[in-house]
């Protein structure tokens, strides 16, 4: 069982019954109303009084319970104040202002909320101050008149501050929700692009791998056939790796690959894309090239590795093959060639470039 202080603190007025009380005391303000334009017996305007405090109750326990404003607590609100302008207007044959608000209810809910609370304190505010002023004047109005008029500036007041209140709750929830689900993208997108990194990344030299490699390729290809861009392919090879495995073991093995990745990083231009393209074999991507552009490229990484990377004391070599597109050539057709090519600087003695063209 749940009491009625609870009912008021937990929000469970919102119910079914909430919203019958509601719609009960709406209703039978409208009649009163009605009854109280026609007759305006003394008990009715008592009446009308009466729904006016149950309704800034009602009003009340929907902040308290931080209950959405809604359209029939909206309705509701203007249903109560109507009966009371009404009788407090047409009394005095103040037609004009009154049509104002028979209307204001049909007005509030084609405007949009913003523009609604903004009209609504101008139009409310600026009839208060014209009813009073210009039609009936201040020592004319009966206390009871100026009650109820009260009475309806007070309700309409708690209306647009529970309005206003709501509207910033949402809001704060709205960029509250909105900040966290920023949050949660930039840390998907960063779980992402340290996938996509960790997946195009060789883990033992921290360069391209052959996958990440490819793709490139494909576009430079793309792009030569597009725009007839010149592009070259080095690959290379280390000479005798095996044996620099064998006699010094395969841990010494990879700290050698680890030194030529970076010397060959260092010897490439910044445009060119660096890959490992297999076991102790690398690969080179040069956009916008010539052939003697990438010949003299390959040149610089070999002789750097030449001279920097030493296995105590004897150097470790590799073999070039660079091949410049042409056209007819397929990305498939620029790796043999490349290949044969650097076959053939193995042939011819490792330790050297050797250009496709010149090989074919
Ligand atoms: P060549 O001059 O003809 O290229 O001789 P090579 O010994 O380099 O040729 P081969 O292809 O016979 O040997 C390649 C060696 O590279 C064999 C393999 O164990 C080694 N290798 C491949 N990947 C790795 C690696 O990640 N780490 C180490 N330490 N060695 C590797
Ligand atoms: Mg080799
Ligand atoms: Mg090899």
């Amino acid at each position: 069982m749940i009491s009625i202080s609870q009912w008021f603190t937990t929000g469970r007025l919102e119910t079914k019954v909430y919203r019958l009380i509601l719609k009960s005391v709406m209703f039978a303000a409208l009649f009163l109303g009605v009854f109280d334009y026609i007759f305006s017996p003394p008990l009715l305007a008592y009446s009308e009084l009466l729904f006016a405090l149950v309704s800034a109750l009602l009003l009340l326990n929907t902040y308290y319970s931080v209950v959405s404003y809604s359209f029939s607590s909206r309705i509701f609100i203007f249903s109560m104040a109507l009966p009371i302008y009404w009788n407090l207007l047409c009394n005095e044959s103040a037609l004009e202002s009154t049509i104002f608000f028979i209307f204001l209810p049909l007005i509030s809910i084609i405007l949009r909320p913003f523009k609604e609370l903004v009209v609504l304190a101008l139009l409310f505010g600026g009839s208060f101050i014209g009813i009073v002023l210009f039609y009936h004047g201040m020592a004319e109005l009966s206390n009871m008149e100026l009650f109820k008029l009260i009475m309806v500036q007070i309700l309409v007041s708690v209306f647009i501050f529970i309005y206003v209140h709501n509207n910033r709750n949402y809001q704060e929830i709205i960029s509250k929700q909105g900040q966290k689900l920023k949050a949660a993208n930039q840390q998907l997108e960063k779980l992402y692009k340290d996938k996509s990194l960790e997946a195009a990344t060789d883990s033992l030299t921290g360069l391209n791998n052959r996958a990440a490699f490819m793709p490139q390729f494909e576009h430079l290809y793309a792009r030569y056939e597009r725009q007839r861009e010149s592009f070259c392919l080095i690959l290379f090879d280390l000479d005798h790796f095996k044996e620099v495995n064998d006699t010094y073991g395969h841990s010494e093995g990879d700290l050698v690959l680890q030194y030529v990745a970076k010397e060959s990083l260092e010897a490439v231009r910044k445009v060119d894309m660096l890959a490992r393209y297999g076991g102790e074999e690398f690969a080179v991507l040069l956009p916008h090239t010539q052939l003697q552009t990438a010949l003299n490229v390959a040149e610089r990484i070999r002789s750097a590795i030449e001279q920097n990377v030493k296995m105590t004391g004897r150097p470790i070599t590799a073999s070039f093959g660079v091949v410049e597109i042409k056209d007819g050539m397929s990305v498939a057709d620029m790796i043999d060639l490349a290949d044969q090519a650097l076959y053939q600087a193995k042939a011819d003695g490792r330790n050297r470039v050797q250009s496709a063209e010149i090989a074919e």
